[in-house]
């Protein structure tokens, strides 16, 4: 009568009941296990785990059981540590991306007259759970990266960039590390933007962007730093370095052509190259002397690089 009771009320429910002995043979199994494995009782009863789910990862499931019923103490493998132990069709009417079952696993230790000789696995369809979990895990991603981006040219936006300089300043200054700033800005873009219109404008800052980007290497950080101006850190790197870096950057603008509805359009870039000096002590001094070096380049005629340290000193420009 009891039996009969427990298997009717096992049967019914929606969560997979394995009972398991010593030798990791199959004692007993429910019916939701039977439907989402797809097999039949009697091939199950009675055969080592391991040989009706051959999926299993042996020796961490061995480890497991045996620290199960050595210790007298439950334990848990959720679908985040392991997407799924068994290899179960799921029934969820959602996409996911997983052909099987996402699930949530509970060793329970089985203590009859203070002796375990059985473990009791419980089996968690948390497919819908895995799924909507992993849904927002890239939302919060996008969301956090759109944070980051500037959406006319996927660079940096000004916020994020900054952030970065201050973080790879204070590491070259604690460090001992080379680092190095290159500003550009596009010459006589408002005049372009009158010639073309601000459309044209916005492809030309587009296709400048990729073109930058695509002359950097892995660790550098290309930033939007205003409207028409970018910004470049160049980590572990010298003036020489920077200039090479700039220079290329300068001739690769020149030379390209932006297409904008079937018309050419030429643009050119200035130049200002800083590296960290001994006495800056903020990143904003890095900043403010490749803004010099920058200027520098506009006065003398645009489309050229401009070094910081051949600048005259802040105090000559003001004066
Ligand atoms: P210079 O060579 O001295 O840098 O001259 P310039 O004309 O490039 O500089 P100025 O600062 O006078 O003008 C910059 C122009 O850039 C003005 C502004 O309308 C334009 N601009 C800023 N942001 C954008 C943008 O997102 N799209 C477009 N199309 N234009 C922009
Ligand atoms: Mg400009
Ligand atoms: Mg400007």
């Amino acid at each position: 009568m009891l039996d009969a009771l427990y298997h009717n009320i096992t049967n019914r429910l929606n969560t997979g009941i394995l009972i398991l002995d010593s030798d990791f043979n199959i004692v007993m199994w429910n019916r939701f296990l039977e439907v989402h494995a797809n097999k039949k009782d009697n091939n199950v009863i009675g055969k080592s785990i391991f040989t009706v789910f051959p999926e299993l990862p042996k020796k961490w499931f061995e480890r497991k059981l045996s620290s199960v019923i050595q210790l007298k103490n439950q334990s848990f493998c959720g679908w985040e540590q392991r997407h799924h132990l068994f290899e179960l069709s799921h029934s969820r009417p959602i996409t996911t991306d997983s052909h099987f079952m996402a699930q949530n696993c509970t060793f329970l230790p089985v203590e009859v007259e203070g002796e375990v000789k059985h473990v009791c696995l419980l089996i968690e369809d948390v497919t819908d759970v895995c799924h909507y979990q992993t849904q927002l895990n890239k939302a919060l991603e996008d969301l956090a990266l759109s944070n980051r981006i500037d959406g006319l040219t996927q660079a940096f936006n000004r916020k994020h960039w900054e952030e970065c300089l201050a973080s790879e300043f204070s590491r070259a200054r604690r460090y001992n590390y080379d680092l190095a700033l290159v500003m550009l800005d596009l010459d006589q873009f408002k005049l372009l933007n009158d010639t073309f219109g601000h459309q044209g404008g916005d492809k030309v800052l587009i296709d400048t962007a990729k073109s930058v980007n695509d002359l950097l290497r892995m660790g550098d950080m290309f930033g939007r730093y205003g409207g028409e101006e970018f910004a470049v850190i160049l980590p572990n790197t010298d003036l020489v370095g920077a200039e090479e870096v700039a220079e290329r950057i300068r001739q690769t603008i020149a030379s390209n052509t932006v297409d904008y509805q079937g018309r050419s359009i030429n643009v050119t870039v200035s130049i200002g190259v800083a590296v960290i000096e001994a006495e800056d002590t903020r990143y904003e001094d890095l900043i403010s002397n490749a803004d010099i070096a920058l200027y520098e380049a506009k006065s003398n005629g645009r489309n050229r690089v401009c070094l910081a340290k051949q600048c005259p000193t802040k105090e000559t420009i003001v004066a």
